[in-house]
């Protein structure tokens, strides 16, 4: 090489190496989050990925002891400033809409909203009585369109866009027996998200789905009777369902709340700027495949 094009390239290495060990600008920073079923297992993974990039964070959960627990362990973790409790039913009107004049307060705007709070249930359509309908369907369905309604009407009044991302589920793509009034609700969702993702386009309203499928650490909802059905109509063992689910799937791992979180982060980011209406199956690999 020439002398001076030589120099430039070891200028050019050094300025690069600089950079490098520049701390970079953190990716969510400003953003202002609200996470349902925020102090819950996948919700808390989706708050601390959140959290770790910057944004500040609002976890809303019915259960106000979990709420405390995590707010607490964040706010150690992150900062007493960028996270905040609100006990919330998302079934009712009121404190939906409650909820998000809370983070308005608190942190003064919506930019990012996970709707994510859930329960499961396990019975096969002549066994599930309308009261269990009824159940999947308002804290599944009808909370979530409330959720994503309140926070959209917010980010179109602000005007600076938005990323909604709800949480399906692989039970809301492929049908799956024994539990009927969730797999609908959770494809209800589906259609909502879509629905939403044409009319926020023009507001730069982006609306996405991320879909899990067991994801057995740290989710409440696998301590119940949905962990004694799954065992039972799979004939294993409670305990062997971690390494049942590992092995039925495409790419034999098992999927963690911290995966979801992933996944919710790309949408919730910019990484996804060019992406609404589509939805992410978490899963690794099982809702491919309807045969096994
Ligand atoms: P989880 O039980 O650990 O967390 C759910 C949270 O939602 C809890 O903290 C609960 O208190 C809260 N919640 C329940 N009802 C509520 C209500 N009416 N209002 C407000 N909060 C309420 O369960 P998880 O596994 O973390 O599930 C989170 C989401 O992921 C759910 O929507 C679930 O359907 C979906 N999902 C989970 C799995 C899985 O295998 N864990 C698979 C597919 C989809």
């Amino acid at each position: 090489l020439p002398e001076q094009e030589a120099f430039d390239i070891e200028y050019w290495l050094l300025e690069e190496a600089k950079l490098q060990r520049m701390p970079k600008p953190k990716s969510l920073a400003g953003r202002i989050a609200l996470v349902t079923g925020g102090a819950g297992g996948i919700g808390r993974a989706i708050a601390a990925r959140l959290m770790a990039e910057g944004a500040c964070v609002v976890l809303a959960d019915i259960d106000q002891g979990a709420l405390d627990e995590s707010v607490a362990e964040f706010g150690k973790a992150f900062g007493k400033d960028v996270v905040r409790g609100v006990r919330v039913d998302v079934t009712d009107e009121a404190a939906v809409i409650g909820s998000f004049a809370e983070t308005a307060r608190a942190f003064g705007g919506i930019d990012i909203v996970v709707n994510n709070a859930g329960i499961s249930s396990a019975a096969p359509v002549e066994d599930t009585s309308l009261e269990l309908w009824n159940r999947n369907i308002s804290i599944l369905a009808t909370g979530y369109f409330l959720v994503a309604r309140e926070g959209y009407r917010l980010m179109k009044q602000q005007g600076r866009g938005g990323s909604i991302v709800f949480i399906g589920s692989k039970n809301g793509v492929a049908a799956s027996a024994g539990a009927s009034a969730y797999c609908t609700a959770k494809a209800a969702e589906l259609h909502l998200a879509r629905c939403m993702a044409l009319e926020g386009a023009p507001f730069g309203i982006r609306v996405n789905s991320v879909n899990p499928d067991a994801v057995l650490r740290g989710s409440k909802i696998w301590q119940g009777e949905w962990r004694q059905q799954r065992a039972q109509s799979n004939k294993i063992g409670e305990d062997d369902l971690e390494e049942f689910y590992r092995k039925r799937s495409l790419l034999q791992r098992s999927v963690f709340p911290e995966d979801i979180a992933e996944a919710v982060y790309f949408f919730a980011s910019d990484l996804s700027a060019k992406s609404t209406g589509n939805f992410l199956n978490v899963d690794a690999g099982n809702a491919t495949s309807f045969t096994r």
